[in-house]
């Protein structure tokens, strides 16, 4: 898991994509707790094992980095155990709450657009997350779908938030505070399946909030509102994102255990079911790239 991470970390990193360090969970007498400790003096943490840890990442995602060496630094041995915060100023995330009604309102999506082939990933909380490269020159905001009320409405639908510039995702192999794991979509693996860049109906629907069809949450996620170690400086407005580019798949990356192939299978025979709030479907390990302990652990077999 420790070696994983890193190898996950430098991988987004050599794509272009900036990572830091995360909280991460900690079993405290029978249960899960944020790494932060707020827990432990009677504080809330709002955010648990998903916000900036702030001792090596203290001004949130502006001490995200590429550079090889700080991330060596931070997850192969100042923070092995840390979750790994991936910046999505270059990408456009669609990110699934089933818990708030995103299972319905994603498979609404299916039903009217095609969704091309890209990177995915399961959440140990039972989303799941859809990756895309953010077209050069475009402009999309993060939303917080739950932050939207009627009779606005999110632009992708209830309980479907948007990460993009300014905004973060928590990828694999970090673990979620429920203890299960993040992991990458066995179909949709980055290994096998090229980031595809934001297809023009999403690019559409996420840039016509002007026209008032909602309103969007202008560059700080919920995440980094909650987050009590998070840097707090706004990105006011819209900012261009920057030159998003299709990512190659030359490098490495880490396989997770408990890929599952979910999507496709589910796709051609249950099209219109309704996705569970927070079972994960059987895991279904990629037996020709984990390795010995992959099976219990989420141990990713390859490397950079
Ligand atoms: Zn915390």
């Amino acid at each position: 898991m420790i070696q994983s991470v890193l190898l996950s970390a430098l991988a987004f990193a050599q794509r272009g994509h900036a990572v830091f360090p995360v909280n991460w969970p900690l079993e405290h007498r029978g249960r899960m707790i944020c790494s932060c400790g707020r827990d432990l003096r009677g504080l809330l943490c709002g955010n648990p094992a998903k916000h900036p840890y702030g001792k090596l990442a203290p001004h949130g995602l502006l001490s995200a980095t590429t550079e090889t060496d700080i991330i060596k630094d931070w997850f192969g041995s100042l923070a092995p155990q840390a979750n790994l915060g991936v910046t999505t100023d270059r990408l456009v995330v669609i990110d699934v709450d089933p818990r708030h009604g995103g299972g319905e309102s994603f498979s609404a999506l299916e039903r009217e657009h095609e969704i091309p082939l890209t990177w995915r990933v399961l959440t140990g909380g039972g989303g799941e997350h859809l990756l895309f490269a953010c077209p050069d020159g475009v402009e999309i905001a993060n939303v917080v779908a739950e932050l939207i009320k009627p009779p606005l409405e999110p632009p992708l639908g209830r309980g479907i938030d948007i990460r993009a510039r300014g905004g973060y995702i928590v990828a694999p192999p970090s673990r979620h505070i429920s203890g299960r794991w993040y992991c990458w979509s066995v179909d949709h693996h980055p290994a096998d399946v090229t980031l595809a860049p934001a297809p023009d109906w999403l690019v559409a629907r996420l840039t016509a909030r002007r026209s008032s069809h909602f309103r969007p949450t202008f560059g700080r996620s919920s995440r980094s509102n909650r987050s009590p170690n998070i840097a707090t400086t706004p990105r006011p407005g819209l900012l261009a994102t920057s030159s998003a580019r299709r990512a190659t798949t030359n490098l490495s990356w880490a396989y997770c255990a408990p890929g599952i192939r979910k999507r496709a299978s589910r796709r051609s025979t249950t099209k219109n079911s309704t996705r569970s709030s927070n079972a994960l479907p059987s895991a279904k390990p990629r037996a020709s790239k984990l390795n010995s302990k992959g099976a219990n652990n989420d141990i990713c077999a390859a490397t950079v």
